[in-house]
């Protein structure tokens, strides 16, 4: 008998290893299949319910002007509005941004805030670009999206290269059209302006939240556990500090040039404030300097990739030699690096989990500028330590009930819970 599903699986497949779209499509079906996914809805959820292209003309410093491509995707809207980042990088793509969007989407479902997913991006490379250039492209790229973003549509946050600063401007340039103040048509704003405390700490704190309840199924505690990080932005470098404060030996670090390692332990706030008046390790001292790929396959008990996509393939999967694998990035492992990891037994904390901490207190954003009234940090922190510690023991138990591995119970957690609701509101025609 035909099998629609495995027709449509075949339509979609690529042979890319690292296509992001193609990885996450591939998770996607497994965790379908094995969930039992009625096939309309398989096929309502395995697209994006819009992709937005936008060219974005900007003058330059120097007079002329330069036209941006930009994105964003809105994968889906069954559980709430929107929501992701948007990140700026010179190899930024749209099927990068579907994928990522995507993840937003099982992000927001495995941690239960009532958010869709969605992403953005521009490719421009924002380290030549002076703050004005980058203020006039983002106004545009928020003026072009105009009649899509809202607080109850779409709500952007920070990514790669995009901060509190960025978020600010967004944030103005709706308001300007709206011709009142909108705050929460965007999360990850300074605090001043209707941020919350702890969200430019919050992806970082998720990460050792998450790591802080892995160790305990190998029977380690902080102090006796060695920490390797790939990374030292937003993700990395407030992951490393926050697990070098709880006592964890972090033994390296990196930055998109390469890292440092010590086998008895880097000082991570000294380490930090060096990288922030030097932008670089090249010349820290007393310590290993390494590559980034040399990197991942030191001996540890977690690693904490907290870069970029693609990092872990099947090229170098089989030399990790860690226990536990903390994806603060999004889509650091392929799927093929997937399987060589699992027959290894390393117990993966996939990224739709680990690295979900910052959306969970941009919900908190979210819901304190809809509130008027602002939380004090420990109370963010405090209800985002329950929503990862409650998100991992379920993500833990229904991987024990189906007997699955851990990304791929995540997967199925998430999809089930949007399935719900897709059924539940049924489709408007
Ligand atoms: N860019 C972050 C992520 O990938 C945060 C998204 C958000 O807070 O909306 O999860």
């Amino acid at each position: 008998m035909a099998n629609p599903m495995a027709d449509e699986m075949r339509r979609f497949k690529g042979s890319d290893e690292k296509n992001p779209f193609e990885a996450m499509s591939e998770r996607f079906d497994r965790a379908a299949q094995l969930l039992g996914l009625d096939e309309d809805l398989y096929r309502v959820m395995r697209v994006p319910s819009r992709e937005i292209k936008v060219y974005i003309p900007v003058r330059m410093d120097t007079g002329h002007i330069e036209v941006f491509e930009g994105f964003r995707v809105q994968h889906n809207f069954a559980r709430g509005p929107a929501k992701g980042g948007i990140r700026y990088a010179p190899d930024v793509s749209l099927d990068e941004v579907k994928a990522l969007s995507a993840w937003m989407t099982w992000k927001c479902a495995v941690v239960n805030v009532p958010f869709g997913g969605g992403k953005g991006g521009i490719i421009c490379n924002p380290q030549q670009m002076s703050l004005g250039e980058l203020e006039r492209m983002t106004r545009r790229y928020t003026a072009e999206l105009i009649d899509f973003i809202g607080p109850d549509k779409d709500v952007p946050a920070p990514d790669m290269n995009t901060n509190e600063q960025t978020m600010a401007w967004i944030m103005d340039t709706f308001s300007m059209h709206a011709r009142h103040t909108v705050t929460a048509v965007v999360t990850g704003k300074p605090v001043a302006l209707g941020g919350s405390l702890g969200r430019r700490e919050a992806t970082g704190r998720g990460v050792l939240i998450t790591v802080n309840e892995a160790i305990k199924r190998f029977g380690l505690t902080p102090d006796k556990t060695s920490v390797i990080v790939q990374g030292s932005g937003n993700v990395g470098g407030i992951g490393a500090q926050l697990m070098y404060d709880t006592g964890y030996k972090v033994m390296g670090i990196s930055d998109v040039a390469g890292g440092i390692y010590n086998p008895n332990g880097l000082n991570i706030p000294h380490v930090l404030e060096y990288w922030a008046q030097n932008r670089s390790f090249d010349d820290y001292p007393d310590v290993e300097h390494v590559s980034n790929k040399d990197l991942l396959e030191i001996e540890c008990d977690v690693l904490a990739p907290c870069a970029t996509e693609n990092q872990i393939t099947s090229e170098n999967a089989d030399r990790i030699k860690c226990k536990i694998l903390a994806e603060g990035a999004n889509g650091p492992t392929t799927p093929k690096a997937d399987k060589i990891l699992h027959e290894k037994g390393i117990f993966v904390i996939p990224d739709i989990l680990c690295n979900a901490g910052g959306v969970t207190v941009s919900y908190f954003e979210w819901v304190q500028d809809r509130m008027g009234y602002f939380w004090p940090e420990a109370q963010v922190n405090e209800r985002l330590a329950d929503k990862m510690i409650a998100s991992f023991n379920e993500l833990a138990h229904f991987a024990e009930k189906h007997n699955v591995d851990s990304r791929t119970a995540a997967y199925m957690l998430a999809i089930d819970r949007v399935a719900y609701d897709t059924r539940m509101r049924g489709i408007y025609a």
